[in-house]
């Protein structure tokens, strides 16, 4: 992590790592060929199907931030909104969810959370595709820890589990830092009277410790079509948390500098072929393992 000089990290970046861990350190190294990644038009189109269904629940408004802490500011607030919509019976999108996990401070961003026929809270991931079909167990086994991890931290918040300072610390971030006039109006057309960013965050731990919201009961992945928004499939995804810490504590053991980042197993070297950073790939070339090249070319032919 100092490596990366990162103090936190996100779901999605330990999820990427049950896909190809190198792929993501290259991700830290290569920036800008990432960045390229994200400008691809089928990561566009998921991400504007995305806003559509958020924009089906919640209600944009345009907030004027200046610094760090005004737009975690924000963040908050549109928190503190979704925990009341929560408490009402109401189904919530795109809610930032943050803690501690196995020693890492986590952030992530949960699709969409909602209450079933049954009265069980229902944490629901859309993931597009471009075809249409369900994913391979490849892919698959990234998606059920995203879940997984989401799970643990909305109940860890819903738990009252986070604290004060690993926000602070880990976000770095100034509790006495003046909010900004946009977002100080932002935050009195909900009702709160805050003036520094300290005052948004102990309004947010106060109310997630006494909001008696119920940990998440079942966990779904929904899979939809790119092209025409059809619904390709969903699966229900069973909690096992032992298993679920174990699997964590593996990932980030490379984020500890406790072993080396790896590259995809020989029966894998087929991600290879999609892979951004191939040209660069050392594990690829093979100077980590002597045989993947000649494999992957096997495979490719
Ligand atoms: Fe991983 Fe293969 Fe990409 Fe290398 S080329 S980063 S091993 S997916």
């Amino acid at each position: 992590m100092e490596r990366c000089c990162r103090r936190y990290l996100k779901v999605t970046e330990v999820c990427g790592q049950s896909w190809c861990e190198l792929q993501v350190l290259y991700g830290f190294e290569y920036p800008l060929v990432l960045k390229a990644e994200k400008e691809r038009a089928e990561v566009k189109a998921g991400a504007s199907i995305h806003l559509a269904r958020e924009r089906e629940v919640h209600d944009v408004v345009q907030v004027c931030v200046v610094t760090r802490e005004d737009r975690q500011a924000v963040k908050f607030l549109n928190l503190l909104g979704m925990i009341s919509a929560l408490q009402t019976g109401c189904c919530v999108r795109e809610l930032p969810a943050i803690g501690m996990l196995e020693g890492v401070f986590m952030v992530g961003v949960i699709d969409e959370l909602r209450y079933s026929d049954k009265g069980e809270l229902v944490l629901n991931e859309l993931k597009t595709r471009r075809h249409k079909s369900l994913p391979s167990e490849a892919q698959a086994k990234g998606h059920r820890l995203q879940v997984g991890l989401y799970k643990l931290l909305f109940d860890g918040m819903v738990r009252g589990s986070l604290s004060r300072d690993q926000v602070v610390e880990h976000l770095e971030l100034r509790l006495e830092r003046a909010l900004g006039p946009g977002v100080l109006e932002h935050a009195r057309n909900l009702g709160f009277r805050v003036a520094a960013f300290g005052d948004v965050l102990d309004l947010l731990l106060v109310n997630l410790k006494y909001c008696e919201l119920p940990c998440i009961d079942l966990l779904r992945l929904e899979y939809c079509h790119q092209g025409s928004g059809d619904i390709v499939g969903s699966q229900d995804v069973p909690f096992d948390e032992d298993q679920l810490r174990a699997q964590l504590r593996h990932y980030l053991s490379f984020w500890f500098g406790q072993r080396e980042p790896r590259g995809v197993d020989i029966e894998d070297a087929w991600k290879c072929r999609m892979c951004s950073y191939a040209e660069h790939c050392e594990w690829r070339r093979g100077s980590s393992q002597g045989s993947v090249t000649v494999h992957t070319d096997k495979k490719l032919k």
